[in-house]
C-alpha cells in the first residue's frame, strides 16, 4: 500500500507537475523540472511570497543578482572553508554517504549540532557498515557543497568562480550601494528570490534536498542597539504555534503551544526583530494555506548553528512518514557577512547614524527558505483521498489564491449550443482567472480531472443556461454546486477566495 508521501508524488508526476530533469538520458539525482500545473503554481508560490515580503512593504528593496560569485566572495563570506557537510566513503564499493544521515538511521538518534569527529567515533564505535554492500567505511570527511567553474579561457585561482549556494551574499556584497540608490535607512530589508546551487552528497526526499533549488531570502539590516526597537502588530502577536526551544530538546520535552506575544514576554526568543521575522514568515505559510497544525518552530541547538548565525529558528513542517523538517529558517547573522566582506574587500562597509554621527555596522535577521521545500509541503498537506462511488478519488485543497487552476469550465454535452456557450463563459472568465476549458469525458471524471489538480471552482454550462443565463458553480472542497446568473460568477468567485479558510 503506497504512503500519503509516495501518493503526492506520483500524482506529480502523473499529472506532469514535476519532472526528472534530462530523463531521457537517465535521470540525474538532484535536479527536477517544473511543468504545467506544477509551473503555474510555484509561479503562484513565489509571486505570493514577492508581494508579501517586497512589494506591498516600505522598507524592503528588491534585488536580481548574479548566480555566478568569485572566489574572494566565498573566501570572505566563510563558505570556502566552512560549508561543509560531512562525508563518509565505503572503502568497498566507494558509494558516499552524509555521515550524520547514515548514523542517524542506523542508530535512530538525532545527532543534531554533532561535530565531525564524534560523528567518525559513533561509526567506530557503533562498527556501522556501508549500508549498499556492508563494507567497511572510512574516515568521515568535510566535504564542500559549492559547484566550482572557472569564467574565461583560462581556468586558474584568479578566474575560479562557485554557483551561489544561497542568495544572501549578492545582497551583502551590494547592500550599501542599495541602500544609498533607494534611500533607505536602518531598520530596512533587501530581498531576493532566485536560484542556489548546492552539491547534496545524497540528494534524496524528491523536491526536498535537491542539487539546483530556489531560495527567498530577506536580509533585514538594523541598527546593532536597536534590536528591540520593533512593534509587532497584534495580528502577528496573536498567532499561536507549536514551539520546541533548544532547551526543550536538551531535556527531551514536547512542542509547546505559545503566542508570539508570550515567545516576547518570556524572552524565549532573542529578540523583537527576530521574533517580527518569524512570525511574518508564519503568517505568510498560513495566508498560502498551510495548516498550523502541520507547523513548529524550533530553535537550533548550539553545537548545530552556522558559522555565521547567533540564533537560528526555524519554522518545521510535518511531512508525514519523514517527520518534521526545515521549510525555512530565520537567523541572526549578526554583523559576520557586513564585516567579512568589508576586511576583505578593504571597501567601507558601515553605516553612518545621523542622530549620534557615528558609523556603525548594521546587524542582519534573515528569513530564508526554499520554494521547492514550500511547494511539497502545500501538495502534502493539501492531498485527501476521498471515498466516492467508483473507489477513491484524489483532491488537492489548495488555497485557491496559488492553485494552478482557478475555474474550470464544462459545458455538458459538446451538442445543441452548449460547447459554444461553455467556450464563451470560458472567454469571459479567463480575462479574471487562471482558467481550463474541458468538454471531453462525463462531468464527474472532469470533476475529478479538476480535484486532483486543485481546482476550486467548476463552472458548467447546460440547457438552462441556453434559456435564463445561469450556470452552476461547484465548490471542490464542500462538492456543493449553486446556479447563478454568469454575469455574477466573476464576483461569487472573488468573494469565496477572500473568505477562503484553511484550519
Ligand atoms: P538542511 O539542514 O535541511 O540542509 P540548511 O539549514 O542547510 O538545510 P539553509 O542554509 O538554512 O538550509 O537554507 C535556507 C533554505 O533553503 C532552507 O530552509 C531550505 O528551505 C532551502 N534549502 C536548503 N538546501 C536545500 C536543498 N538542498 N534542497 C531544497 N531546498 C533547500
Amino acid at each position: 500500500m503506497a504512503s500519503s508521501m509516495e501518493k503526492v508524488v506520483n500524482l506529480c508526476s502523473r499529472r506532469g507537475f514535476v519532472l526528472a530533469s534530462a530523463d531521457a538520458y537517465g535521470q540525474l539525482a538532484g535536479f527536477f523540472e517544473y511543468a504545467g500545473y506544477g509551473a503555474h503554481l510555484k509561479r503562484n508560490v513565489e509571486h505570493s511570497w514577492w508581494d508579501c515580503f517586497v512589494k506591498h512593504r516600505e522598507d524592503v528593496v528588491g534585488v536580481d543578482g548574479a548566480l555566478l560569485l568569485p572566489r574572494a566572495v566565498w573566501k570572505a563570506s566563510g563558505h570556502l572553508d566552512a560549508f561543509n557537510d560531512p562525508l563518509v566513503s565505503c572503502v568497498k564499493c566507494r558509494s558516499r554517504f552524509r555521515a550524520d544521515h547514515l548514523v542517524e538511521e542506523e542508530l535512530k538518534i538525532s545527532v543534531e549540532g554533532l561535530p565531525m569527529e564524534k560523528l567518525g567515533e559513533l561509526i567506530k564505535e557503533h562498527k556501522l557498515r556501508c549500508p549498499k554492500c556492508k563494507g567497511e567505511l572510512g574516515e568521515a570527511k568535510p566535504f564542500n557543497l559549492m559547484f566550482k567553474t572557472y569564467a574565461g579561457a583560462v581556468a586558474d585561482e584568479a578566474s575560479e568562480i562557485y554557483l551561489r549556494p544561497e542568495t544572501a551574499q549578492n545582497i551583502f556584497t551590494d547592500y550599501k550601494t542599495v541602500s544609498l540608490a533607494s534611500r533607505k535607512q536602518v531598520p530596512f530589508g533587501i530581498a531576493q528570490l532566485g536560484r542556489a546551487f548546492r552539491n547534496e552528497i545524497a540528494p534524496r526526499n524528491f523536491l526536498f534536498r535537491v542539487r539546483e533549488f530556489t531560495q527567498m531570502e530577506v536580509e533585514y539590516f538594523v541598527h546593532p542597539d536597536k534590536l528591540n526597537e520593533c512593534t509587532l502588530p497584534e495580528s502577528l502577536l496573536s498567532v499561536e504555534i507549536a514551539v520546541l526551544t533548544a532547551e526543550a530538546q536538551e531535556k527531551k520535552s514536547e512542542a509547546a503551544i505559545i503566542s508570539f506575544a508570550d515567545m516576547i514576554d518570556k524572552k524565549i526568543i532573542g529578540t523583537k526583530w527576530h521574533a517580527y521575522w518569524l512570525a511574518e514568515c508564519v503568517s505568510w505559510l498560513q495566508s498560502i494555506g498551510l495548516k498550523n497544525k502541520s507547523m513548529r518552530l524550533r530553535q537550533h541547538v548550539s553545537g548545530e548553528l552556522s558559522h555565521y548565525s547567533r540564533e537560528t529558528w526555524d519554522v518545521e513542517f510535518n511531512y508525514g512518514e519523514w517527520g518534521w523538517k526545515e521549510l525555512l529558517g530565520v537567523a541572526n547573522r549578526g554583523d559576520y557577512d557586513v564585516t567579512q566582506h568589508a576586511k576583505a574587500s578593504g571597501k567601507d562597509m558601515s553605516l553612518f547614524d545621523e542622530a549620534s554621527k557615528q558609523k556603525f555596522v548594521p546587524v542582519v535577521i534573515e528569513p530564508s527558505g526554499g520554494i521547492d521545500r514550500v511547494f511539497l509541503a502545500l501538495l502534502v498537506d493539501a492531498f485527501e483521498e476521498k471515498p466516492d462511488k467508483e473507489g477513491v478519488r484524489n483532491v488537492l485543497h489548495l488555497h485557491p489564491e496559488i492553485a494552478p487552476v482557478t475555474v474550470a469550465v464544462f459545458p455538458l454535452m459538446k451538442k445543441d449550443g452548449l460547447a459554444e456557450k461553455g467556450r464563451a463563459v470560458f472567454e469571459e472568465l479567463r480575462k479574471h482567472f487562471a482558467c481550463e476549458y474541458d468538454e471531453s469525458g462525463s462531468i464527474g471524471r472532469r470533476y475529478a480531472r479538476q480535484d486532483e489538480v486543485g481546482t476550486p471552482y467548476c463552472v458548467t454550462v447546460d440547457y438552462d443556461t441556453l434559456t435564463d443565463g445561469t450556470v452552476t458553480v461547484r465548490d471542490r472542497d464542500s462538492g456543493k454546486q449553486v446556479r447563478f446568473p454568469i454575469e455574477q460568477v466573476e464576483q461569487l468567485i472573488r468573494n469565496s477566495m477572500r473568505e477562503f479558510t484553511n484550519v
